[in-house]
């Protein structure tokens, strides 16, 4: 291994609180650039079974001491944090062969994706520690037993074994989801980029943000940290399918059944409508969105597209423009002017690329690329991963097999032929499951039969056309808003997909009693449960104050026909069931003209609200409205309004939930619906 004047980081562990320098037996870890040693790596000092212990007794009970929305909290600090010191990391980020577009997508993509959780965990979280899943169960006749499913944090530990390629994002895609969740964090990167993770631990740890033991960082084998996983643990990995199986069939996790998420290979396809002719601002889109799938970090990307669908008439043009397209691709070291793309990881990788490269050839023709002598800029071939862009042309893509099931690691794609819709399915398929795949069809009817088609052998599916593809993410970028993972090949796993990627770290239960203790223990009030009565009337009671289940019954109120006839003229609803009685009679809902929906609820307010200034500062919405009974002239309505739920937002308000039931002079419900009111923090008003 070549050395360099360049300084040769010894990468420490981060266990129990304290740094522990690599081990006597350290390896090296080269430069993707140089083969220089940038690193030398080694975990042979740390003690696992403390590491593990250490993350149970310290963070484990840090984080469940804050709630969903205290750790949203602490996500955003630490985001802030990272996004004020990340600059130290782009320089080092070079020695991955990262571009500094890759780095962005490395170093910024992950702290974006904390940014997101914590948005997220803010808007959609409560606080407390206890989420609800789906509506409360009627179990019982009288009402008097009743269930609904909780969810709670995991009483244990996340695993997150990670891949080289995205030092950074790798770890913070999937360390945001579960602290917010509450679960504190061992994370073992990758060997060959562990420095890159190592610096950003270091900056997280720096900040003093995370309580003890919640982020640990392992830098070099994983010891027997997985002897000491129980069902309450998780293990993330992300990687090749050897690794993963050797992992997920390790005895404890087996024995524990302890959650098991993968992402590793994944052969996506990018598939060229049957409706798009050469020239066509869809062809060029196509063209645009594999050169750059192929390229970016090259090629090492578990999005990157592996499988080029093109119909059999138009693949001739395809072939010659993507060819064109990648040989303007610049190959060297990323710091040098003009380079467009760095290299790979390393040599064992490139040697690993080759391998299968020569695997596909078995049954594809070289379209472009110089597997042995690439052209290289501002750096030695023979000691950096350099590869150029590699097209290959698949000679029978039915018959072929190694097109199907090869994963070459880097900036190699194989253009595929097809005959018609059915074809391309069926040949997309054959990857047997992957992460993400892209059509670009301006016709909706091949869109949704792609879709149809792929959707359950796939975790995203990007369809793409004119109008979209300038505003569209790109196939290769994992969204924290969208799910991220593949069935089958893919690993089966899922990540990121907004909250949904909380839920992996989250037991969920059912939960059965009496609506009165499972008020308490949800934290929402359901129709069953006690009601609190008041002195004061709860509109001018502050956030704080207001009681769950709190509630007014209002005085009654006639709905008369004049009533009627005013809202429909003065909101212009001239609706024929409000004022054609033959019309409306004739309607099998209606026993002849009813009042308007919106006038029900208008009354429903005028009959609730108190109308001098206070606490409450604004009305942000109704959910689940619904009419249950029509409403004729002469009929008496009044309501009941009670306090279902609080979730406060900031320090000057938080949203309360009401539980609204409007009955008639029959004592029947009319309508009901849940009213939101945004209230301030402090009582604002006597
Ligand atoms: P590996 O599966 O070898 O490594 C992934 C992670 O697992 C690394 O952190 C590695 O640590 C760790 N690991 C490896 N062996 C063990 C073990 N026995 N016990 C515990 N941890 C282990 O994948 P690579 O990153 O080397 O990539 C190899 C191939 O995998 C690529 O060429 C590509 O085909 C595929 N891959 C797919 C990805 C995807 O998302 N689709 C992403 C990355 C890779 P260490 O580095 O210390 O060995």
């Amino acid at each position: 291994m070549k050395q360099t004047g360049r300084k040769i980081v010894k990468l420490a562990s981060y266990a129990y609180s304290r740094w522990i320098d690599a081990a006597a037996d350290a390896q090296p870890v080269a430069s993707a650039i140089d083969g220089a040693t940038v690193a030398l790596a080694s975990s042979s000092d740390v003690d696992f079974a403390a590491v593990a212990q250490h993350a149970r007794q310290r963070g484990l009970p840090a984080l469940r001491r804050l709630t969903f929305q205290g750790r949203a909290g602490l996500l955003k600090k630490l985001a802030q944090h990272l996004s004020d010191h990340k600059a130290a990391l782009y320089d080092l980020s070079f020695q991955t062969g990262a571009t500094k577009r890759d780095s962005a997508i490395d170093i910024d993509g992950g702290i974006g994706t904390l940014f997101a959780y914590a948005g997220l965990g803010r808007r959609e979280l409560p606080d407390s520690n206890i989420l609800l899943d789906g509506p409360l169960l009627p179990l019982s006749r009288q009402g008097s037993f009743v269930g609904r499913h909780i969810e709670t944090p995991l009483d244990g530990i996340a695993i997150h074994v990670n891949a080289y390629n995205f030092p950074c994002w790798g770890m913070l895609e999937k360390l945001a989801p579960a602290l917010l969740a509450g679960v504190p964090c061992i994370v073992k990167p990758a060997t060959q980029t562990a420095y890159l993770t190592a610096a950003m631990v270091r900056l997280i740890v720096d900040s003093g943000l995370l309580p003890e033991g919640v982020l640990q960082l392992i830098c070099g084998r994983l010891g027997d940290l997985l002897d000491h996983v129980t069902g309450q643990d998780l293990v993330s990995f992300t990687g090749s399918l050897e690794t993963s199986l050797v992992l997920r069939n390790h005895p404890a996790v087996a024995r524990n059944a302890t959650r098991f998420v993968a992402e590793r290979d994944s052969l996506n396809a990018a598939i060229l409508g049957t409706d798009v002719a050469p020239g066509s601002p869809e062809f060029d889109i196509f063209i645009r969105e594999v050169a750059r799938e192929m390229t970016v970090k090259a090629g090492q990307k578990c999005t990157a597209v592996r499988r080029i669908l093109v119909p059999a008439a138009t693949i001739d043009a395809v072939s010659g423009a993507l060819a064109e397209k990648l040989s303007r691709v610049v190959v060297g070291d990323p710091r040098v002017e003009g380079v467009t793309m760095g290299p790979l990881v390393g040599l064992d990788q490139r040697e690993d690329v080759r391998r299968r490269i020569e695997a596909l050839r078995a049954e594809a023709d070289l379209v472009l690329g110089d597997i042995d002598n690439p052209a290289v800029k501002g750096a030695d071939a023979a000691r950096g991963g350099y590869l150029p862009p590699i097209l290959l042309r698949a000679r029978d893509p039915k018959q072929a097999a190694a097109l199907h099931q090869v994963e070459a690691f880097g900036p190699v794609a194989t253009l595929v032929a097809y005959d018609d819709v059915t074809d391309a399915v069926a040949l997309s398929r054959r990857g047997e499951g992957s992460l993400v795949a892209t059509a670009v069809t301006r016709d909706p009817e091949v869109a949704a039969e792609l879709a149809f088609g792929l959707a359950s052998y796939h975790g995203r599916l990007h369809l793409i056309d004119r109008d979209s593809a300038g505003e569209s993410t790109g196939h290769g970028s994992p969204l924290p808003g969208l799910v991220h993972g593949g069935p089958g090949r893919a690993g089966g796993g899922e990540e990121l997909g907004g909250i949904r990627g909380v839920h992996h770290y989250l037991q969920r239960t059912a939960v059965q009693g009496s609506p009165a203790l499972l008020t308490r223990l949800a934290g929402h009030w359901n129709k069953g449960a006690p009601e609190v009565a008041e002195n004061i009337h709860p509109f001018r009671r502050g956030f704080e104050a207001l009681a769950l289940g709190e509630t007014i019954h209002t005085r009654p109120r006639t709905v008369t026909l004049a009533d009627i006839e005013h809202f429909a003229h003065f909101t212009g609803d001239t609706f024929y069931a409000h004022m054609d009685e033959a019309a409306a009679k004739a309607n099998p809902f209606f026993p002849g003209r009813v009042a308007h929906g919106y006038l029900i609820l208008s009354f429903a307010a005028g009959l609730f609200v108190e109308p001098a200034p206070g606490p409450v500062l604004a009305n942000y919405g109704l959910d689940s409205l619904r009419f249950l009974k029509p409403v004729s002239p002469d009929d008496t309505i009044a309501v009941r309004l009670t306090v279902k739920q609080k979730s406060p937002r900031n320090a000057d308000y938080g949203e309360v939930r009401w539980d609204v039931e409007v009955t008639n002079q029959n004592g029947e419900t009319v309508a009901t619906y849940e009213l939101l009111t945004l209230n301030a923090l402090t009582e604002r008003a006597a």
